[in-house]
Parts: C-alpha cells; sequence; structure tokens
C-alpha cells in the first residue's frame, strides 16, 4: 500500500498539534494560545473521537478504519493528493458523474481517463479493463449510486479485483439505497475508499462532515496530510447529534423514498416527460421535451432544478423535497403543457 503514496507524501513527517501532544481532558491549558474566555475558545478534537466511536458502533468498523473530512470533498481531493504525483500520474472515472472529481483531478494537476458508462449508465468493463494494466493509472473513482444519473453501479469488485491502484467508491447517496454498501469490504480490499457523507440522508449539508473508511493504513496517510483540525467543534457536535436522532434521520429517509415513489408517478403522467431513469438516490434524472426551457420555466416561479442538459441530453436532476414543494414542482409543470 505505502509504494501507492506519492514520494513527498511518503517523507512527511506530520505536524504534531498541541492537543497530540498532551491527550488530557482536564487542566489548565496554557499551550495552544487559545483565549481563556468564551464558549468556543477551544480548539476541537483533531482526532474527532467520539464521532469515531459512534460510526464504529453504527458500521461495524473499526474506529482506524475511519476518517472524518470537510465534507466528502475533502477526502476526494486528499485522496488525489496523497496518491498522485501532479503531472505523472493519472486518475480515472466513469461518465457522467459527480463533476468534482474533474475539478479536483485539475487542482492537483492530474490526468483524468474519462470513460463513458454504457446505455444504462454501468460500467463498461471491456472498455474499462483496457486502462487497468496502465502503469500511471494510481485511481479509479466511482460514484455509486452515481450523481446525476441516480443509479448503482453493477460490478464495482471486478474492479477491486483487476486494479491494484487505488478505488475511490463515493456513496453520498447509500442510505437513499437498498444496495449493501461496499464498506465491509474495506477488509477484503487494502486498495479500497468508500467515502460517505452527511450532507444528503443526514441533513447536514451546512455542517460539512465526509467519512472516509479504508484499510487503517490508508486512514494514516489521510491523517497525516490533513489540515490538523480539520472539522470544527460545532460541525462534530452537529454530526454526533444526527447519530443520536438516527431514528429520526431513517424516518426522514423511508418518508424521501415515498415522495420519490409519488414523483416518479406524477411525473410519468406528464406529456414532456420523456423518461424518468430509476434512481437509487434522494433525486430524479428526468429526460423532458427540452430541458432548456422547461428548466427556465420553473426558475421564473423561483423552483431551482439542475439542468444537466449539457451532460444527458435534454435531462433535468431533481432532487426530491418536501411533500408540498414537490407538489408545487408538479403543479407548475401540469400548468406548463403547451
Ligand atoms: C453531494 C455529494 C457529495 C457530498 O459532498 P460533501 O462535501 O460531503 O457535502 C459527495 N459526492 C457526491 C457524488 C455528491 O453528489
Amino acid at each position: 500500500m505505502n509504494n501507492l503514496v506519492r514520494k513527498s507524501i511518503q517523507k512527511i513527517k506530520p505536524y504534531s498539534s498541541a492537543r497530540d501532544e498532551y491527550k488530557g481532558l482536564e487542566g489548565i491549558f496554557l499551550d495552544a494560545n487559545e483565549s481563556p474566555f468564551g464558549d468556543l475558545n477551544r480548539y476541537p478534537d483533531p482526532h474527532q473521537k467520539k464521532l469515531k466511536t459512534e460510526l464504529s458502533k453504527i458500521k461495524s468498523i473499526s474506529e482506524n478504519a475511519i476518517f472524518i473530512g470537510n465534507g466528502s470533498d475533502e477526502v476526494i481531493d486528499l485522496v488525489f493528493r496523497i496518491f498522485c504525483e501532479p503531472g505523472k500520474d493519472k486518475a480515472l472515472i466513469f461518465q457522467p458523474t459527480y463533476g468534482m472529481y474533474e475539478v479536483s483531478a485539475a487542482i492537483n494537476d492530474v490526468d483524468l481517463i474519462k470513460v463513458p458508462l454504457n446505455e444504462n449508465f454501468q460500467i463498461d468493463f471491456d472498455n474499462a479493463n483496457f486502462y487497468m494494466n496502465n502503469p500511471s493509472l494510481k485511481l479509479i473513482l466511482i460514484c455509486s449510486p452515481n450523481n446525476p444519473t441516480g443509479n448503482s453501479i453493477d460490478g464495482i469488485e471486478n474492479i477491486l479485483n483487476t486494479f491494484n491502484g487505488i478505488v475511490l467508491v463515493d456513496e453520498a447517496y447509500i442510505d437513499f439505497s437498498d444496495n449493501v454498501s461496499l464498506l465491509q469490504k474495506v477488509t477484503t480490499y487494502p486498495n479500497l475508499i468508500v467515502a460517505q457523507t452527511f450532507s444528503k440522508a443526514y441533513g447536514l449539508a451546512a455542517a460539512r462532515i465526509g467519512v472516509a473508511y479504508a484499510n487503517p493504513d490508508i486512514i494514516t496517510w489521510f491523517n497525516k496530510v490533513k489540515p490538523p483540525y480539520n472539522v470544527s467543534e460545532l460541525n462534530q457536535q452537529a454530526a454526533l447529534n444526527a447519530l443520536q436522532n438516527r431514528t429520526k434521520v431513517l424516518s426522514q429517509i423511508e418518508l424521501i423514498k415515498r415522495e420519490k415513489k409519488k414523483l416518479i408517478q406524477n411525473l410519468s403522467e406528464l406529456n414532456i416527460v420523456k423518461k424518468i431513469y430509476p434512481s437509487d438516490a434522494n433525486f430524479l434524472l428526468v429526460e423532458f421535451d427540452d430541458a432548456d426551457s422547461r428548466y427556465n420555466q420553473l426558475v421564473k416561479v423561483k423552483i431551482i432544478t439542475r439542468n444537466r442538459n449539457s451532460v444527458v441530453k435534454n435531462c433535468i436532476r431533481i432532487t426530491i423535497g418536501s411533500s408540498e414543494e414537490n407538489e408545487k414542482l408538479i403543479n407548475v409543470l401540469k400548468n406548463s403543457l403547451t
């Protein structure tokens, strides 16, 4: 594993914070140049111990296999930074997919191989296998359920069985899916990283909490490279609260799933809707007669959807909202049948 890590990163001697050097919780703390005044005056736990303990129980995985990031966007960026030599190594994505992979690759000066998904938005393995032995390919990113298409990606283990570099599986929408997470597979595949987030099902997009599950060796590298206090105290608290109220979150997920069924039914009755792609997520990719004009009609009444016309012809990505929000959307679309 360690030989996959960038040379400059291998040599890093990580920053040792005040909270690393003295781990006790009680005392007179004169070691971190904090203010003695206020409620948020102390640096947060750099290792997010309480949050990891909770996640470890819920996900049945050891604490040293967990990394907490400032959103999954930090996880994605760290994966590029740790494993890809800028200007030299390559990463691979299957398109269409989440736009941040391309941005992160560009920021890190990593050449991105873009392999198209097939007509069912699944991996074409004959096509993909061509790249697996490319010695400069270090990282494959797979989003499942995939954004913006909504479907789960089949056969990810085929990749894990043939590719020796790092495989990041982004499961931002896994809580809405009936398919099992690849999380438990991190003990089988030392090169697998599974990213999840509190931004979608857990309703904490504002708090910026992303999680990576992987072999403890990989987690050690994440910890060496991350900024020492990458997750704020407020954000750690927010995530802990959400986990403590998990039954509420789970019932919200069920509600969103029911709303999704309703929305699919209602959309399918409109003749401006040409196709609704199957979704394991909290959004639908919908093909309209004319995505640009339908998108603009919705914006006029302040209903904002994601126009994906440039990515999948005439498609709009629609997030499942509250019951009232979804009804408004349907009413506006019904009345625009012209
Ligand atoms: C929304 C989303 C995320 C979440 O990113 P955060 O930084 O955790 O908010 C990650 N990956 C995909 C594919 C997403 O759609």
